[in-house]
């Protein structure tokens, strides 16, 4: 399986700064140290026609020029630095190229990206460009697909991607999130599930399994994108839901096994996750890739039944 990485591309921070940086270069390890079958590959830049797809011209160029007023660089809750634009660059570029090896070997993955709280014409929560909406506009420009889906499994609901997105039949949108955590004012995505505070597995898989049946009841995408969010874990600090661990596995096999049954090919995205310890976020982020894999082999034996 093809997985493509960004986390050399250090976004500076001050001492303290909350965003757990350290977790995408303790994934890429793992990955590297544990997992068979899986090629690490450099992600490429996203280029500026890939950005206009989602984004407007004006923030783009005040985004790569340094040149955002102050208030919307607080918004996305990093400095600016030509650092932080390239690393941008290069997560969504990732996305983009997980896709295009999803349509040719069935799964990919990006250990970064997942910026889903990125509108057109503004970043934030630590999004800058939103990588999905890119990505499933760049593969509609290229002619590789039509229609795409984005699961968006991360505990914040998907709100600038539901309004990138809203008005646009091609795209369907799906976030199942904690109704009560933030983004505070949500936004309207294709199908949106709000879970209360303190959901556990079973709770939660019931309402995963009914939200993508009914998504694939309404639509039939060419292309998922999932974002796998480890912050539904029982150990997050932002997450407010009780996902165990063997529980965000069954949710790993609920997608990539419903995506299966209809030989749809699926890109994975890592989004958020803010473990009291980081170990904890590494493995789910881990585990998401190796349950990802299991199914990228299966995919490429057509003879096989699609449970790993
Ligand atoms: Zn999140």
């Amino acid at each position: 399986m093809r997985v493509y990485y960004a986390d050399h591309f250090v976004l500076p921070l001050p001492e303290g700064h909350r965003f757990p940086m350290r977790k995408y270069r303790m994934l890429r390890d793992a990955v590297a140290e544990r997992l068979d079958g899986v090629e690490l590959l450099e992600a490429q830049r996203a280029d500026d026609a890939m950005l206009l797809l989602a984004h407007d011209a004006q923030y783009v160029a005040q985004v790569s020029l340094g040149q955002l007023d102050a208030a919307r660089q607080r918004e996305i809750g990093f400095p600016w630095s030509e650092a932080m634009v390239e690393r941008s660059r290069r997560s969504a570029g990732a996305t983009v190229q997980a896709c295009r090896a999803a349509l040719h070997d069935g799964i990919a993955a990006n250990l970064a990206g997942g910026t889903h709280h990125a509108y057109a014409d503004k970043g934030g929560g630590f999004c800058v460009f939103n990588d999905a909406a890119i990505a499933a506009r760049v593969m509609q420009r290229d002619g590789c697909v039509q229609r795409a889906a984005i699961i968006d499994l991360d505990v914040h609901q998907g709100n600038g991607t539901a309004s990138i997105l809203s008005g646009d039949p091609t795209v369907f949108t799906l976030s199942l999130h904690g109704e009560k955590n933030y983004p505070f004012r949500k936004e309207a995505s294709d199908l949106d599930v709000g879970l209360p505070d303190g959901c556990g597995d079973d709770d939660y898989l019931g309402a995963l399994q009914a939200a993508l049946d009914a998504m694939l009841g309404r639509f039939s995408p060419d292309l998922a994108i999932y974002l796998a969010g480890a912050d539904p874990h029982e150990g997050d600090r932002l997450g407010r839901l009780k996902l165990t661990l063997p529980g965000l596995a069954r949710r790993d096999d609920a997608v990539f096994g419903t995506l299966a049954r209809h030989r749809i090919p699926v890109a994975v995205a890592m989004a958020g996750g803010y473990g009291n310890r980081i170990e904890d976020t590494v493995a789910v982020h881990l585990q998401t890739i190796a349950r990802a894999s299991a199914w990228q082999r299966r995919w490429l034996d057509r003879h096989a039944t699609p449970t790993p």
